[in-house]
């Protein structure tokens, strides 16, 4: 199948799967962000949360009829895991069924930072997978150096059943195939092109083209040659430039799977 061409250059269409509009990093020019990014080829973008705070913020920017398309994930971020209070349960699902509200996000185990007990993440993790699956939202899942923790909690507390996408993925081939087998997709980022990837590039390599997914986290994280840039969501085509060549193929063919995929992965909403 074509894909589709969505830039004014004849570029193919393309998605970002993961940013984070509402940092204070696009304060000042959001709009202009979102247009350039159109004009490169992205049709759809997700803003991806925190905190509850940053919840609210990334709610009030969906913007399902935009050009691109703006969708919001609500979540609380391990780092934030530790502000969790009794409610919050209550007050992410009273945030999940806003409009354009797709998926619970971002979530997840971090052991490199450890910014918040481990228990904790652990804790705050395996209620937010258990409402995705409650509401049947998909979860978008942060993993860093704690991937055993993460697969058992996924396997334990519903990730089946919610499904999901384990972003910006660093870990190794055994964990990825550990994820595909619970349904999930897998989403690269910019670290694709960092010298240092060697081994990630071998991960990419494998993953099939169904469940393949690419963003940029940003304003973090920007791609080579952009590295110490404010990142932002047009550079995922930097990142499916680099995913083509690990893998290739053409850019038009993977660009076609990863918004196809995008677009399976947010259709879960139900109004
Ligand atoms: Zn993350
Ligand atoms: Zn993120």
């Amino acid at each position: 199948m074509e894909a589709p061409i969505g830039g004014t250059r004849g570029s193919p269409a393309f998605i970002d799967s993961h940013s984070h509009l509402a940092m204070p990093d696009f304060a000042d020019d959001l709009p202009r962000v979102l247009e350039r990014g159109a004009e490169a080829g992205l049709t759809d973008v997700l803003t991806a949360s925190t905190s509850l705070e940053d919840a609210a913020l990334n709610a009030g920017l969906a913007r399902p009829e935009g050009t691109p398309r703006v969708w919001a994930a609500v979540g609380v971020h391990p780092h934030q895991a530790r502000t969790w209070t009794q409610g919050d349960d209550a007050r992410l699902e009273a945030l999940a069924r806003r409009p354009g509200v797709v998926a619970i996000g971002e979530t997840g185990l971090d052991y490199h930072y450890d910014l918040s007990p481990r228990e904790t993440q652990r804790e705050v993790l395996a209620r937010q997978v258990r409402l995705a699956a409650r509401l049947d939202l998909p979860i978008i899942v942060h993993c860093r150096e704690a991937a055993q923790d993460v697969g058992a909690i996924l396997e334990k507390e519903g990730g089946r059943v919610s499904g999901g996408v384990l972003h910006c993925f660093t870990e190794d081939e055994p964990f990825a195939r550990r994820c595909l087998d619970l349904g999930f997709y897998i989403s690269f980022s910019g670290i694709l092109t960092f010298k240092s990837s060697a081994a990630l590039r071998e991960v990419a390599r494998i993953i099939p083209e169904d469940r393949l997914l690419i963003e940029t986290d940003s304003p973090y994280l920007a791609p080579v040659p952009h590295r110490g840039e404010r990142n932002e969501p047009r550079r995922a085509a930097v990142v499916l430039e680099a995913l083509a060549r690990i893998r290739g193929v053409p850019p038009a063919a993977i660009a076609g799977a990863v918004v196809r995929n995008f677009l399976a992965f947010i259709s879960r909403r139900k109004s």
